[in-house]
């Protein structure tokens, strides 16, 4: 056992609802920061990185859950984030997820399953740490010098400990199991976040940006995530290198 309590910061703007929250958490050996607007929290975070999970409301009254979500993942944070919201409809949820949140619970929800959530979190997150130097699965993918393994999600760059969601590791599976093809972006939705017919295409190359900051050379020249005009992506792995003789 890891005696350190288990980090956890509560963005939310609800007295009642965060102090029950924090108490809930204590009870359970959780160490709870509770940050009830969006500048408290980024105070909190710029000070010390090191939560374990971030508990992130919607609507705050400065900013929306969403960007500082976004903000976070554009800042290289990678801790895990489950987003709390009154509304649970569809577009909320990608909202979410395309912001980089791991998951998602409405409002009003059963303290029970947030606390299950929160668990399931942090075990998908161990795991991965756990299983990072075990390299010989079949289902582990070398990109250039990252290494991605989908059984444990477990994800290094130049040796550095990358945490992808699942959405994006799904994405980087469906890229990898259709090297040199163009994908276009219905068919992306329609297997990768099982959405037919959807609308808007943008959380598509929301997340190929995101696959492109941490896997190519240079982002914004990308040579692996290729961008085909009007048809979609081409997943293009890098070479690698060959046994020397
Ligand atoms: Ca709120």
């Amino acid at each position: 056992m890891n005696d350190a309590p288990i980090r956890v910061l509560l963005v939310e703007d609800e007295e009642h609802l965060a102090a029950g929250l924090k108490l809930n958490f204590e009870l359970e050996g959780y160490a709870v920061d509770v940050a009830s607007t969006g500048r408290e929290a980024g105070r909190l975070l710029l000070a010390d990185r090191a939560y374990d999970a971030i508990l992130l409301d919607v609507m705050l009254p400065d900013v929306d859950g969403f960007s500082l979500c976004q903000k976070l993942r554009d800042s290289g944070n990678t801790t895990p984030v489950l987003m709390l919201t009154a509304r649970g409809d569809l577009e909320d949820r990608i909202e979410g997820l395309n912001a980089g949140a791991d998951d998602y619970l409405a409002k009003p929800f059963d303290l029970e399953e947030l606390l299950a959530r929160v668990r399931s979190l942090l075990r998908r997150r161990d795991w991965g740490r756990k299983h990072e130097a075990q390299r010989t699965s079949p289902g582990i993918l070398h990109l250039g010098d990252a290494l991605i393994d989908f059984d444990t999600h477990a994800v290094t760059v130049r040796g550095e400990a990358v945490h992808l969601t699942k959405l994006e590791l799904d994405l980087l599976r469906y890229f990898a199991d259709n090297p040199g093809r163009v994908l276009g972006r219905e068919e992306l939705q329609q297997e990768v976040w099982k959405l037919q017919d959807y609308p808007s295409h943008r959380m598509v190359d929301n997340f190929i940006m995101r696959l492109r900051r941490h896997f190519e050379p240079d982002p914004r020249n990308p040579v692996v995530f290729l961008s085909v005009r009007g048809a979609g992506y081409k997943f293009v792995p890098p070479q690698q290198p060959g046994p020397q003789v």
